[in-house]
């Protein structure tokens, strides 16, 4: 047994570690481990990917690239591949994952376990859509195939399951064309929630990625950077990769009460100075916090939430003002806040966290009073008919899981009895 955490480090609960390093073997491994959870690379922020005091069967040795078609970009994978390797070999030869959350420290296999979203989701839909087949093997030694074409029931539950319905041993996934590694990006500041939405509107027609760092200080009449980019040739530029890691655990958090409106400020100031076009490289602009390392040490040994949350377009605005009025009032946030509009498209999984509205997401230190401010920020969710991200809870009452997720009954039935997670006891029981 060693102690495991997930990337909020609020808990490292001691686990039986299995790796699953030959995928022929997966059915006997399961077989003989079990219930236990597929743990991927950890990026997941709560007790998705952990199953304290149970058995994780880790895919890190699993990563193997199976084949590609150069003609018809279609990729076949083990799914503890990493989006950062995939790019790596990928991009230089004209072809991209055509969707990407915004950490490249990711398996393959995470990411279709939380049907992940990008900043192009407006044009581009989940990561769900472009996958055209996968594997999964159950505990009882069953493999089953599935695509959005076949088994489809399984693949629908499959993709955003969270790793209940099996574990993906690969996927085929279908990637995209791009001239190179090179995105114009474009930085606009912007002063209130009306210029963001405006901006939104205005820029998905003719920009691919579209993302705002909010300042969570200034409360509804919010202070934001709206980033947009678009991919370019960009030619043959010379690139300064420069990759720090956080070197130590704080004993207290750094992003706390006195030090958050400095923080805040100075990130403001700082991009505001790359306001204005330019030609940057793919992995600062899509990736902003893998250029640290173990970034998340920054908020000392009780770690952190993210709470994010999606709510639809008609009330969204308002949701997200009194959501933003209510942080900024309990003094909480942190320099990590998001705001973004998801496109219209309906996502492939049956727990699918993306829906047509927009997106807040903030991280906040894990102290006491923190969670009072979550069951304010719920009631608003709930009240806007929005919903909460498994990928980013460690807290969300089943109540709410179940009121927001309309397809939870029709995915229980595809359920593994051999699988269980820290979230699935909590959210679903068992
Ligand atoms: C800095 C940062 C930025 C992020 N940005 C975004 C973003 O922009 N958009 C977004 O959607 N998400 C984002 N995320 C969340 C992240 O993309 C997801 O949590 C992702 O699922 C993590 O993948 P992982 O490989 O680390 O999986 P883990 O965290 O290890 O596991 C996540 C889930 O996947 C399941 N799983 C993993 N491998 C398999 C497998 N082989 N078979 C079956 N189930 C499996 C696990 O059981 C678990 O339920 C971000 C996370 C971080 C840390």
């Amino acid at each position: 047994m060693r102690p495991v955490s997930s990337w909020g480090r609020l808990s490292a609960p001691p686990h039986e570690v299995v790796e699953l390093a030959d995928r022929d073997h997966i059915p006997a491994v399961l077989a003989a481990h079990r219930p236990g959870i597929a743990y991927g690379l950890g990026r997941s922020y709560g007790d998705e990917c952990l199953n304290p005091e149970g058995v994780l069967w880790s895919t890190a040795s699993l990563d193997r690239l199976i084949a590609f078609d150069s003609a018809t970009g279609r990729l076949t994978c083990e799914s503890g591949a990493r989006l950062y390797d995939i790019q790596r070999v990928m991009i230089p030869r004209g072809w991209s994952l055509p969707v990407v959350p915004g950490t490249q420290q990711v398996t393959v296999g995470g990411a279709i376990a939380n049907d992940v979203h990008g900043k192009n989701h407006h044009g581009a839909g989940t990561f769900g859509d472009h996958v055209r087949a996968l594997r999964l093997v159950r505990t009882d030694g069953e493999t089953i195939e599935c695509g959005p074409d076949l088994r489809p029931d399984w693949f629908a539950a499959t993709v955003g399951g969270m790793g209940l319905t099996g574990v993906i041993a690969e996927a085929e996934l279908q990637l995209r064309r791009t001239p190179g590694p090179w995105l114009e990006a474009e930085t606009l500041p912007f002063k209130g929630l009306d210029d963001f939405f405006r901006l939104s509107a205005e820029s998905e027609a003719a920009w691919e990625h579209t993302v705002s760092w909010i300042d969570c200080t200034s409360g509804a009449d919010v202070r934001g950077l709206f980033m947009r980019a678009n991919p370019t040739e960009g030619g043959d530029r010379p690139r300064r990769a420069r990759r720090k890691t956080f070197p130590f655990t704080p004993p207290v958090s750094l992003v706390n009460r006195l030090t958050l409106r400095a923080l805040n400020e100075g990130y403001y100031a700082l991009n505001k100075r790359h306001a204005g076009r330019r030609i940057v490289h793919y992995e600062p602009f899509l990736y902003p916090l893998d250029g640290i390392g173990e970034w998340n040490r920054l908020y000392g040994p009780r770690g952190f939430y993210q709470y994010q949350c999606v709510v639809p377009h008609g009330p969204g605005r308002q949701a997200v003002h009194d959501m933003l009025d209510a942080i900024a009032h309990a003094g909480e946030g942190s320099i990590l806040a998001v705001l973004k509009t998801f496109g219209d498209r309906r996502p492939p999984g049956l727990l699918s966290f993306v829906a047509p509205g927009v997106t807040l997401a903030l991280d906040f230190q894990n102290r006491s009073g923190v969670l009072a401010l979550f069951e304010r920020l719920d009631a608003i969710v709930r009240a806007a008919g929005g919903r909460l991200y498994p990928a980013k809870d460690a807290r969300m009452p089943r109540g709410m899981f179940e009121a927001t997720y309309p397809d939870l009954a029709e995915f229980l039935a595809f359920r593994d009895p051999g699988i269980s997670s820290g979230m699935s006891r909590r959210l679903m029981g068992s």
